[in-house]
């Protein structure tokens, strides 16, 4: 069986001041949560260590939104895999939109910073999705097979099963408009065909598919109860520990 995931995005937000009460307060609701769901903490770099070393001692992991794929080198302004691994930093979220389209980040970048995930034992959370002018032409499907398998270059079956593959429709994020449980389902069924295809069947079991897009308290049984979706990524709902807890109860 499938643990579900949900991993909190805090994007550009919070001082290290408000990452530190922002954790306090998800750790004290979730002081005596039973772990049926794995949970996460994506804050900023400038958090990070903070946040981890508050969740050392509990099951609240860390990740980060963002990585370099070389260990250390003449690259201003990056953090490499080795500098998260240092601060106890266990997963990364890899191609979310915001970066493909603000920071023009490639499949092929993707791919590599992936790999360099892998080679230093982190967990890489893969964000794909379609945009609303994709959806509206009906090329959802097939441009998610491509965006995958793209992503997955060199990628083994062994490192499939052990990664998360959050599939986020753009036209979904931060805009209040949630896919309905059905679609989400759709297409992350979609994705774990792709990988039967790409893999084998029990590669396509392990692996665990989020979905992400205006995921809120009110809308997360429903998601998180479709037979293919094992989790949520969430944005705007993770800033506040009442809704970001709300979603890892619901
Ligand atoms: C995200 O940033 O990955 C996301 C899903 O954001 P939101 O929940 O705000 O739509």
């Amino acid at each position: 069986m499938r643990r579900q995931i949900i991993a909190g995005n805090w994007k550009m937000h919070t001082t290290r001041a408000e990452a530190i009460v922002l954790t306090e307060a998800i750790k004290q609701a979730l002081a005596s949560y039973d772990g049926e769901r794995e949970v996460v903490l994506c804050p900023p770099f400038t958090s990070l260590s903070a946040v981890a070393d508050l969740v050392g001692d509990t099951a609240i992991g860390v990740g980060a939104q963002n990585m370099h794929y070389e260990s250390a080198g003449a690259f201003t302004g990056e953090v490499s895999p080795l500098m998260l691994t240092d601060i106890g930093c266990e997963y990364v979220i890899l191609g979310h939109s915001e970066r493909r389209q603000y920071f023009g980040e490639t499949d092929a970048l993707i791919n590599k910073k992936l790999q360099a995930a892998f080679a230093n034992a982190i967990t890489p959370i893969l964000c794909i999705g379609e945009s609303l002018a994709q959806r509206e032409a009906g090329e959802t499907l097939s441009f998610i097979k491509a965006q995958l398998t793209a992503g997955l270059t060199q990628i083994t079956a062994a490192q499939v099963s052990d990664m998360v593959i959050a599939y986020e429709p753009i036209w979904a994020i931060g805009t209040g408009k949630t896919a309905m449980a059905a679609q989400a389902e759709e297409v992350c069924k979609a994705i774990r065909q792709t990988v039967a295809v790409l893999y084998d069947t029990a590669t396509a079991e392990a692996v665990r598919i989020q979905y992400g897009g205006s995921v809120k308290g009110s809308n997360a049984a429903d998601i998180l109860s479709q037979p293919n979706i094992d989790g949520a990524l969430v944005g705007g709902a993770s800033l506040k520990s009442e809704d970001f807890v709300a979603i890892i109860n619901g």
